[in-house]
């Protein structure tokens, strides 16, 4: 059994609140949500990092990308705007070592980010 979180809600040994599900990729919303509408895309199968991505990860990265645009259209924030963010290593505040990408939406998010 794996010890990665992430990996262990894609394989449904852990509860999520999932938004949908492809072959590739799975959202459901952050347990610790940073804004109204806080979503999370991950692979279903494991990169621990974007650092550690591969030339044959491009389509996988893609597909994360819009399921991620698709999740903002399901939850109705699309229109009014919303922030993807994939945080990278320490320095990036990467918690969880499994690559997911943030959908933030709902409120006007400031930038520069913290
Ligand atoms: P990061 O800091 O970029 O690695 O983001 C990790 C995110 O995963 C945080 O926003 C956490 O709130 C979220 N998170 C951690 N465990 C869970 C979980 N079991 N279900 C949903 N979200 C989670």
């Amino acid at each position: 059994m794996t010890d990665c979180i992430f990996c262990r809600i894609a394989e449904g040994e852990i509860s999520a609140r999932v938004i949908l599900e492809t072959e590739s990729v799975l959202a459901f919303h952050d347990l610790n949500p940073a804004a109204p509408h806080h979503a999370l895309v991950i692979p279903r199968r494991h990169i621990a990092t974007l650092d550690e991505a591969e030339p044959d990860d491009r389509s996988l990265l893609g597909d994360m990308m819009l399921a991620g645009a698709e999740v903002a259209r399901q939850l109705g924030f699309a229109k009014k705007g919303y922030r993807t963010v994939l945080n990278c290593n320490h320095n990036g505040g990467q918690s969880v070592y499994h690559i997911h990408l943030h959908v933030l939406g709902g409120r006007n998010l400031s930038w520069p980010p913290g």
